[in-house]
């Protein structure tokens, strides 16, 4: 396992076999020194820097109803919510009081938000805030409609592929939706300009370790900016229910291979994990992630983004407790900083 991992460091790459024998056989002691050599490539490129995004959820109304994800169209048990353009500029002041250089406005499909709105959210954002990263994440739209938003001033986009499977992702989404497109996607983003983030679910239903391998290619395929994955985590309101969570602890191993194959990622450490582990922010920066993405959305919301059960949107995870964040980041020897954090 050390020479397959040493490998790894080494050249950035593996075979399928190598990939598949890393994840199939490994163990404490492989985990361990993953992790070592994660953190020792990040403090080459990063230091010892953290990079902090205010994430926004600033609608949960979608048009789409991926089987796994709680706030999918036919979900009646949620009450769906809009942010207007004040709203979401009171969440950016209050953001950039706190010290946050980035802004991450995520939702669900909802094309409320035409492009002649988002294009108006964006130009304020952009206009008030010059020295801050807009990130956006809403979804798949028209090359034109990624255009036009770039052109406006977003600067990133984050947008998981899923799975780079076709068969396994025809289990998780219904027939409206394809890989294909959702690859198109990412390469119109990336041809644009944006700075892209691709991702997966780790432990989504139907995943094997070929699929996660397979999606390690695709992501050396596409060379992306950012990379976000987090433990799959069931929501008793979709057709997953049943299904059981991904691990922290596979999670952990991911964010160490994929540190060594990008040395340069943005890779953050998910609200998903956090909510699985309640150190799980910290063990992520530990395995090489360099990124947390605080919630910034209005208080009165946040249980409304209900992605999977449990989802923790308060306490450290909480924009305003940026400080205990600070704190518990010091704590493992790592240092928040006010910066926009690019690629
Ligand atoms: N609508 C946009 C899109 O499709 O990219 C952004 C919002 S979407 C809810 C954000 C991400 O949440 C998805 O890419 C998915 O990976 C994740 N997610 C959804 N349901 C989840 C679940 N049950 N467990 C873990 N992550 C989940």
């Amino acid at each position: 396992m050390r020479k397959i991992i040493e490998k790894l460091r080494e050249t950035g790459f593996l075979e399928k076999e190598e990939f598949i024998c890393l994840i199939e056989n490994r163990n404490k002691d492989s985990f361990e020194y993953m992790s070592f050599l994660a953190r020792e490539e990040r403090k080459k490129v990063f230091g010892n820097k953290v990079y902090i995004r205010g994430l926004i959820e600033f609608t949960n109304y979608c048009k789409n109803d991926c089987f796994y994800c709680g706030i999918r169209k036919s979900n009646t048990n949620v009450t769906r919510y809009r942010l207007t353009e004040e709203d979401i500029m009171e969440c950016c002041k209050q953001g950039y009081e706190l010290g946050f250089r980035t802004f991450v406005l995520q939702g669900g499909e909802d094309f409320h938000y035409n492009d002649d709105l988002l294009c108006g959210i964006v130009e304020n954002i952009k206009k008030s805030y010059a020295d801050c990263a807009l990130t956006l994440s809403v979804g798949e739209r028209s090359y034109a409609s990624y255009k036009r938003l770039f052109d406006c001033g977003a600067d990133r986009y984050l947008l998981r592929h899923e799975t780079a499977d076709d068969e396994h992702y025809r289990k998780l989404h219904p027939s409206d939706l394809s890989l294909e497109n959702r690859k198109e996607c990412l390469f119109n983003l990336k041809e644009i300009g944006y700075q892209v983030g691709c991702g997966f679910m780790v432990g989504s239903p139907y995943q094997t370790v070929e699929n996660i391998v397979g999606d390690l290619f695709f992501i050396k395929e596409l060379k992306p900016h950012m990379i976000g994955i987090g433990p799959f985590i069931s929501h008793c309101d979709t057709c997953f229910a049943e299904f059981k969570n991904g691990t922290a602890e596979l999670t952990l191993y991911l964010i160490s291979i994929l540190r060594l194959m990008f040395p340069r990622v943005l890779l953050p450490a998910t609200t998903a994990l956090g909510t699985l582990d309640p150190s799980g922010r910290e063990k992520g920066i530990l395995a090489g992630a360099n990124v947390v993405m605080p919630n910034l959305s209005p208080v009165s919301v946040r249980k409304k983004y209900s992605l999977y059960d449990n989802k923790i949107c308060t306490g450290d995870e909480a924009a305003e407790c940026v400080n205990s964040l600070k704190k518990s980041i010091e704590n493992i020897g790592y240092r928040i900083v006010v910066e926009r954090g690019d690629y």
